[in-house]
């Protein structure tokens, strides 16, 4: 990972890689940062940097045998720590290499929880187990392999189990040779006071808002004004950001299928209705649900424009321009009959009723209740 990758943080940038232009890289640093700041990448970038057999002037050239290894983080003197969750086939970080190297590159800003979930954690916490202290001195004991340092990158030394955090601390009292220590973590109150003094403590700031927003805007490539709203709503957490996005997605896609099944069953387009059940019917539960509590929200709110009260409403821009001429169809006379069969949908669809059957029941009776405003 080059620095150019990382989101903003251009302070901490420039004095990570003052430390190595002026030859004063400390063996143990300890990053510190909230959640979705960055600071897993950028520890990552400053070690590809430091590696590097060709550095540019702000970055890692990106094409030399070191970087090419650590853009696949299988570089042999790149090691990791993480927390995991122990089975009777896996007990240390190794074992988990491989996932957790494509997790990497598929994101590499994530919460602990995500990466939890991808190595199907089953809601038990993740740990840094006493075992992998053993691992950690067995590395140590390697010569370096192709670079003039080893690293060791512990992500959230805070989950570190107690006798292994003992044993971390001896290691972090005595510096090995040419090896970097590098911990970064989110809440030092779990950590122990002595392995905080052993180290150079490095704050990582949230990201700034502009900077999420040049984030949203250039590179998922969001319209202005989505991207805006979502800086200032993630609070400088790319994780948060990124969630935001895929439920803003969601609410496109439900506004689309309502859109549609509306259109339908107000011209009874039988053919076309069977097609709208087949395709909604594919899509899975939970979303189907989504869409539902969408629908009676948006039905809800097209009915408070039908009766005219000037009730300030929450629409997004392409909802308002259909809502305008959709409300007409809401009325006292079938919002309580129309409410009722998209509750009764939700009711079924969650107890695993034929989702096709249920969709196909709904659309029938909206195409007699639309007609009764
Ligand atoms: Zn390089």
């Amino acid at each position: 990972m080059k620095f150019a990758e990382i989101i903003g943080q251009e302070a901490s940038k420039k004095r990570l890689i003052k430390s190595v232009k002026d030859n004063r890289i400390s063996h143990a640093q300890l990053f510190l940062s909230s959640e979705g700041s960055g600071a897993l990448p950028l520890a990552i970038a400053y070690a590809q940097y430091i590696s590097c057999e060709n550095k540019q002037e702000n970055d890692s050239c990106g094409i030399c045998k070191s970087c090419i290894k650590y853009q696949k983080l299988v570089h042999p003197d790149l090691h990791f720590v993480f927390p995991i969750v122990k089975t009777t086939k896996k007990s240390i970080c190794d074992n988990y290499l491989i996932e957790w190297r494509d997790f990497f590159m598929k994101q590499s800003y994530f919460s602990l929880q995500q990466w939890l979930e991808n190595i199907e954690a089953d809601n038990k916490q993740g740990l840094i187990y006493s075992e992998e202290s053993n691992e950690i001195l067995k590395k140590l004991s390697f010569k370096t392999f192709e670079s003039d340092y080893k690293i060791m990158i512990i992500w959230l030394p805070e989950k570190m189990h107690t006798t292994g955090a003992n044993k971390l601390l001896k290691i972090l009292e005595e510096p090995y040779d040419k090896t970097i220590f590098l911990l970064v973590a989110e809440d030092v109150g779990q950590m122990l006071q002595t392995i905080i003094s052993r180290t150079q403590l490095i704050k990582i700031p949230t990201i700034s808002k502009e900077d999420v927003n040049e984030f949203l805007v250039q590179k998922i490539q969001l319209d202005k004004t989505t991207a805006l709203n979502l800086a200032i709503l993630s609070e400088g957490n790319i994780v948060t950001a990124l969630k935001l996005i895929n439920s803003t997605e969601e609410i496109n896609v439900n506004f689309q299928l309502f859109v549609k099944i509306m259109r339908l069953t107000y011209t009874r387009n039988i053919a076309e209705i069977n097609q709208f059940t087949e395709e909604i019917s594919k899509r899975g539960r939970e979303r189907q649900k989504s869409f539902l509590t969408y629908s009676i929200q948006m039905l809800r709110n097209n009915f408070i424009l039908n009766q005219k009260t000037g009730q300030e409403i929450p629409l997004t821009s392409d909802e308002t321009d259909f809502s305008k001429k959709f409300n007409v169809f809401i009325s006292s006379n079938n919002i309580a009959s129309i409410n009722e069969e998209f509750s009764k949908a939700y009711y079924h669809i969650e107890r695993n009723g034929n989702s096709r059957f249920i969709f196909l029941d709904l659309a029938l009776k909206l195409t007699k209740l639309l007609k009764q405003n």
